[in-house]
């Protein structure tokens, strides 16, 4: 690692851990935080989890994992540049999507409908709750006893009744303050990674075509780029030509820009950080075109007909799948039984049967299904 901004986290003098332990050997703390998440089961179900395209749709698409991976290289790389730290990042963007639901928004927007009496479900939180609870690996304490600093980062938003009930990762939403710069550009690294995948994604399984494209001006400056250079080039070459050239322009358009606001801000150290807005951002003329790919891909990609198809088929599922687990939490594994508890208006009892449904990856909840509301002589 390059040398470190005295405003970057620095795992010396992080908050801690709720649990307190020794110090790690051989390693930083937030490197123990981030060979822990990637040791948890959550991380391996990434693997079977999707964002837009249903899992076995396609063995080329992009899984929560892939794009875990794809977030944290990004992130490291803008973290190395910013003078900031990468182990931090990695740690985030590796974490940031633990408590999906299965089958990506649509899942989760039918379990927060489902959630709606009881304080809803915001996946967000639930990553959070995976790493602060749901995990069981260690003698000592649930979860995985991960740093405050890496914490802050899974929380992105979050509400101010949830914020409350939060302690210490919830009081920068009471008091308006900023997570760390690591934080603040993980989340962006997210964004340059999903639009980017989206599109290469999106013209894969021919959802999208490369004339549709040419509306967006990021892409059809990179596109013309490319087809200059290259005239002969076939469409799969132009298109990963085009995709690497627009992640290079966001990840170099954020860097200068945010350090141009850190220098401005005059920062000294972490504590700096906090008390400012959003020091990593892209310049308001990316962010426009940024804004720009996003509500193509919601029209184009998003809601195309046969992503609602996958996405109404995913909701039923969901839907179906948490009404029999409130009406029987006897259905559940017996570790759920017990986090359920006896009262089935409390809410404990539904945040039992979200913390199942959410666990699931893609294919297990069909298969759930499938074995709750299918009679076959062969499997029970
Ligand atoms: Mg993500």
């Amino acid at each position: 690692m390059t040398s470190l901004a005295s405003y970057a986290a620095n795992p010396a003098q992080s908050r801690g851990r709720k649990h307190p332990e020794s110090d790690p050997q051989g390693r930083n703390q937030f490197q123990r935080d981030k060979d822990r998440i990637i040791h948890s089961s959550a991380f391996r179900r990434l693997e079977y989890k999707t964002q837009v395209f249903v899992n076995h749709e396609g063995d080329l698409f992009r899984t929560r994992l892939t794009h875990s991976i794809e977030v944290a290289q990004i992130g490291r790389a803008i973290a190395r540049n910013l003078s900031l730290h990468e182990d931090l990042v990695e740690g985030i963007a590796l974490a940031h999507d633990l408590g999906h639901t299965p089958f990506g928004h649509a899942g989760q927007d039918a379990l927060n409908e489902c959630m709606h009496a009881f304080g809803g479900f915001e996946h967000n939180l639930q990553s959070l709750r995976v790493v602060d609870l749901l995990e069981q690996r260690y003698a000592e304490f649930d979860g995985l006893n991960l740093t405050f600093e890496l914490r802050e980062g899974i929380l992105k938003h979050c509400s101010m009744n949830n914020a409350r009930l939060l302690g210490d990762v919830g009081e920068r939403f009471i008091n308006k303050e900023q997570p760390s710069l690591e934080a603040q550009l993980t989340n962006l690294a997210d964004e340059i990674a999903y639009n980017n995948h989206d599109v290469d994604d999106g013209l894969r399984s021919g959802l999208i075509t490369l004339e549709q494209l040419e509306q967006v001006t990021l892409f059809a400056d990179n596109l013309q780029k490319v087809r200059v250079q290259y005239p002969n080039l076939n469409d799969r070459r132009l298109i990963h030509e085009t995709v690497r050239r627009m992640i290079n322009a966001l990840v170099v358009d954020l860097c200068e820009q945010s350090s141009r606001n850190i220098v401005n801000a005059g920062l000294t150290k972490i504590d700096d950080v906090r008390q400012q807005s959003m020091l990593i951002s892209f310049s308001p003329e990316m962010r426009e075109q940024q804004t720009e790919l996003k509500r193509f891909l919601r029209t184009n990609l998003y809601q195309h007909y046969r992503v609602n198809r996958m996405s109404f088929k995913a909701q039923r599922i969901v839907r179906d799948l948490f009404g029999v687990f409130m009406q029987n939490v006897k259905l559940m594994p017996e570790e759920y039984q017990q986090r359920a508890g006896k009262d089935p208006d409390a809410i404990e009892h539904a945040r039992a049967v979200a913390d199942y449904i959410a666990g699931m990856t893609d294919r297990y909840a069909i298969r759930e299904y499938q074995r709750l509301f299918t009679v076959s002589d062969r499997e029970l």
